[in-house]
């Protein structure tokens, strides 16, 4: 089998936070794994966007990081939106999850403005959200994280949670929510990093990227997630 898959990772030199770049990593790794050849493209600011990706991830950063990118982000917002409603896989991480909603108005009154791909909008409050997250979500089973945010996400009516916060934050103080998805598109404000902590992601988003551009999925070879299981079940008993 010779099957390449192509992730494009946004903004990698302004949007990478608390090893964010963990995520390509595991994404490369799982792919050669299931024996696919991975090629990672990376979309820093003034790029020009390539003519074919499979999966898109984007990581979190300072609100000075996302000032930086967000005329560009605009700029491309119409292509990530077509991509997204064809169903191209994304995972979008903290600051570029809120980019990916409507806006996000900052602790200094800054207003963000966001692509709208999920219906969700930001605004910053005064207390920091920081520390270890459990969730329990519907499609991954329990998923787990870090969180370090000043803005609070609130998800509008067409918007559906990612999962249901049991240790932690996530999404803001208000609700018990975490994360939002719409079609593959993920968002959620756990670091951590997200992928190698919790495979069944990684995994969707491999499938999904390969079933768009080949049809099946069928994998040479499965992952053995032994050693990840007991790293969760250490990592959930984590103080926040
Ligand atoms: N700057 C944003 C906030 O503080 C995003 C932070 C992050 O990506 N961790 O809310």
């Amino acid at each position: 089998m010779n099957q390449s898959i192509t992730i494009l990772q946004l903004y990698p030199r302004d949007m990478n936070i608390y090893g964010d770049y963990g995520n390509t990593l595991t994404l490369k790794r799982r792919l050669e794994w299931c024996g696919f050849t991975p090629r990672v493209i990376d979309y820093n600011l003034g790029d020009s966007f390539p003519a074919h990706v499979d999966i898109i991830i984007g990581g979190g950063g300072q609100d000075s990081g996302q000032n930086k990118i967000q005329a560009d982000l605009l700029s491309i917002g119409p292509t990530l939106k077509t991509l997204a409603d064809t169903g191209v896989p994304m995972l979008m991480v903290c600051g570029l999850y809120q980019l990916f909603g409507h806006g996000f108005v900052t602790a200094d009154g800054t207003q963000l403005v966001g692509i709208g791909v999920l219906d969700v909008t930001t605004y910053a409050k005064p207390q920091r959200l920081i520390g270890n997250v459990v969730t329990k979500s519907h499609r991954f089973g329990e998923i787990i994280g870090y969180e370090n945010h000043s803005g609070q996400t609130f998800l509008g009516t067409h918007a559906k949670p990612l999962a249901r916060v049991v240790v932690g934050d996530g999404n803001n103080t208000d609700d018990e929510f975490e994360g939002a998805y719409y079609k593959n598109v993920i968002g959620t404000y756990l670091h951590g990093s997200l992928l190698p902590k919790n495979p069944l992601i990684a995994d969707f988003l491999i499938r999904q990227a390969v079933i768009n551009k080949y049809g099946t999925f069928e994998p040479e070879f499965t992952p053995d997630d032994h050693f990840t299981r007991l790293a969760r079940q250490v990592a959930m008993k984590r103080p926040r």
